[in-house]
């Protein structure tokens, strides 16, 4: 069935900067419908366990970190004392957690015609300065995993969208009931 649902988060800089309205006007102008959303200040506990603890998470986030200290010309091994690509994801891990913690979120839950892969076309890559115009983390951010890495924290890019229709349907069930689904 090509109607699907995904999980939304503004992130909390997308709500410090006050463009929660915005953002959530993009996703309705495409055509996908809100089923479900609240405001919540997450846990570690709560982040920790919704972010994955894999190895080859670790080791994609980790490598990518390293590059970037590659990059801006710093020894890993002094800033962070480490260069293994899995010890480096487990710090972006403790980064991430602690962005998300930071302040408020809002989640939501979206609906539409192949709606995992229509909303990370419109939320756009990882990194803002590499997303396209037209993008949200295009349009609203410059940050990038560089600068990020420069000041000891992971990259911020206002949105995290499900990435599979697996996925989406955990991170739906992480954070809502079921009778909190309008469908
Ligand atoms: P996405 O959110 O694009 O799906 P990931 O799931 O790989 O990206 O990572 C989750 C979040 O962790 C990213 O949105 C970003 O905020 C942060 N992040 C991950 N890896 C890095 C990195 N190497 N450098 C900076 N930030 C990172």
């Amino acid at each position: 069935m090509p109607v699907e649902k995904t999980l939304v988060i503004l992130k909390p800089d997308a709500v410090s900067r006050g463009l929660v309205g915005e953002i959530i006007t993009r996703f309705e102008k495409a055509g996908l419908k809100i089923v479900a959303m609240k405001m919540v200040r997450a846990t570690p506990e709560q982040m920790e366990r919704f972010y994955p603890s894999s190895e080859d998470w670790y080791r994609s986030a980790g490598s990518k970190l390293l590059k970037a200290y590659q990059e801006i010309g710093v020894d890993p091994r002094l800033r962070i004392g480490t260069d293994d690509p899995a010890e480096a994801g487990r710090l972006i891990k403790g980064r991430l957690v602690k962005y998300m913690t930071s302040g408020p979120i809002v989640v939501l839950v979206l609906k539409g015609n192949r709606a995992v892969e229509v909303v990370r076309k419109l939320v756009g890559p990882t990194s803002p300065h590499a997303a396209p115009p037209g993008t949200i983390r295009g349009d609203y951010s410059i940050d990038s995993p560089d600068l990020a890495a420069e000041e000891d924290r992971v990259v911020y890019n206002l949105v995290h969208a499900s990435d599979s229709p697996a996925e989406a349907e955990r991170e739906i069930k992480f954070w809502f009931r079921e009778e909190e689904i309008l469908d």
